[in-house]
């Protein structure tokens, strides 16, 4: 709930005269919970409450029903929104209290991709940058006229769709005050996926790349499903300690958010769904018998209308595959040992490395004679390894793979030695 303050009645007058726009109006009322969860980030959450008579289309009967949030990172009168929710009413809404409430001035947009549960406030910013990835704004104007027609998903319609102005590619830095933000691309979910990452607190706001309970598959992107994986892959390689979803368990998120193996259960519930789809009862696969596993672990929690998200899922999958050879995945411990590495010279994380039984994150830097690396930041992990870490024996640590950009994948072999500045690796080539 959002406190109450001296300024609601001047929320109330905003409220008026911002909200003469001429947008279609989506007919939802906004009940949107607010949560600080730390001093520059704020949680804007909807859903899990619909009611039975609710319309069942894209907005009441699947983004409300399973929940939906947005954040807003922000540092004295600036603030980044990370996506315009599910509507023009809901835009407006998170809008007036960050300018009301919160005294914020200069609003810009940062996209995680083109979905229309994320873009459907775009109105309420036309007069504000906002940012996406190149690829989030082509696909939103190649369907322009579907969106804007309620043909793309249905109704409601989303009129006018307004397109983001600034674009990049791959990544991108924004700073919000003096704290940096990294947008980066991946193809996960959607071909268009752009997460935001937090280096200060190591923070994920993970878009719709991860979902609690399950992945939403949607039909466009079925295809790319083992490039899902390897690029989950790449961003389990991340230095990330706290991972904020756009659709998840909104008790979760306001206690700290989920950690790395909430990318795990994703992975398992991706591989597992393609390696069954030739089962003779594939169709009637439940959740539990997929991801039975994360549940007991909570990774991940089981909210019951995910369950028609997985019956959608299992059509999709079988109708793709039934008659395809199945891909190649490799077996989750061959994924799961592999480190990700865009570019050596920015050193790369460890996922982790085994040294008598105590389990290590690490980060590794390159020096300039490109084959002697320093150890950045080594610290005991909590979370227990999920499959085969690399090792550490004989005086060398193994790496059986890296994965380099994102195809060329190499054995590594590194030797510690002692120098000045302390441990560092050598190549062993
Ligand atoms: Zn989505």
């Amino acid at each position: 709930m959002f406190q109450k303050n001296k300024s609601g009645l001047t929320f109330l007058l905003s409220w008026f005269l911002v909200s003469n726009s001429w947008a279609i109006e989506s007919g939802v009322t906004p009940q949107i919970v607010v949560t600080q969860l730390n001093d520059y980030l704020t949680f804007f959450y909807d859903g899990r409450n619909t009611k039975p008579t609710d319309p069942d289309n894209w907005l009441f009967g699947s983004a409300l029903k399973l929940g939906i949030g947005s954040y807003a990172i922000h540092q004295g009168e600036k603030a980044i929104i990370y996506d315009t929710f599910l509507s023009v009413e809901h835009a407006r809404w998170i809008r007036n209290y960050l300018e009301q409430i919160m005294g914020i001035k200069h609003i810009t947009i940062v996209q995680s991709h083109w979905h229309l549960d994320h873009i459907a406030g775009n109105e309420i910013y036309k007069d504000r940058d906002i940012v996406s990835l190149k690829k989030t704004r082509e696909i939103m104007k190649a369907k322009q006229a579907a969106l804007e027609a309620g043909e793309e998903w249905g109704l409601p319609a989303i009129n006018p769709m307004i397109a983001p102005n600034m674009v990049f590619d791959n990544r991108m830095d924004m700073y919000v005050g003096d704290l940096k933000i990294e947008l980066h691309q991946f193809n996960i979910h959607s071909p268009d996926a752009n997460l935001i990452y937090i280096p200060k607190d190591k923070i994920l706001l993970a878009g719709d790349a991860l979902e609690d309970t399950v992945t939403y598959m949607v039909s466009d992107h079925i295809p790319e499903l083992p490039v899902h994986l390897k690029e989950l892959q790449r961003l389990k390689a991340m230095d990330v300690e706290k991972i904020y979803p756009n659709h998840g368990n909104p008790d979760v998120i306001r206690n700290g958010g989920y950690k790395k193996t909430f990318i795990d259960a994703t992975v398992n519930y991706i591989t597992r769904m393609i390696q069954r789809s030739k089962d003779a009862n594939f169709l009637q696969t439940s959740l539990e018998e997929i991801i039975g596993d994360s549940f007991q672990k909570s990774w991940v929690s089981l909210f019951e209308p995910y369950r028609a998200v997985h019956k959608m899922n299992l059509d999709l999958v079988q109708k793709y595959f039934k008659d395809k050879s199945l891909p190649d995945l490799g077996t989750s411990e061959d994924t799961a040992q592999c480190a990700y590495v865009d570019d050596f010279t920015q050193g790369f994380n460890i996922p982790c490395v085994k040294v008598d039984n105590i389990i290590y994150n690490a980060k590794l830097k390159i020096e300039s004679n490109n084959t002697r690396f320093t150890l950045l930041d080594a610290q005991v992990s909590n979370v227990p390894p999920t499959a085969v870490c690399a090792t550490f024996e004989q005086g060398v640590v193994t790496l059986p793979c890296v994965y380099v950009g994102r195809t060329n994948k190499l054995p590594v072999r590194l030797k510690p030695v002692n120098t000045e500045a302390g441990l560092a690796f050598d190549l062993e080539q």
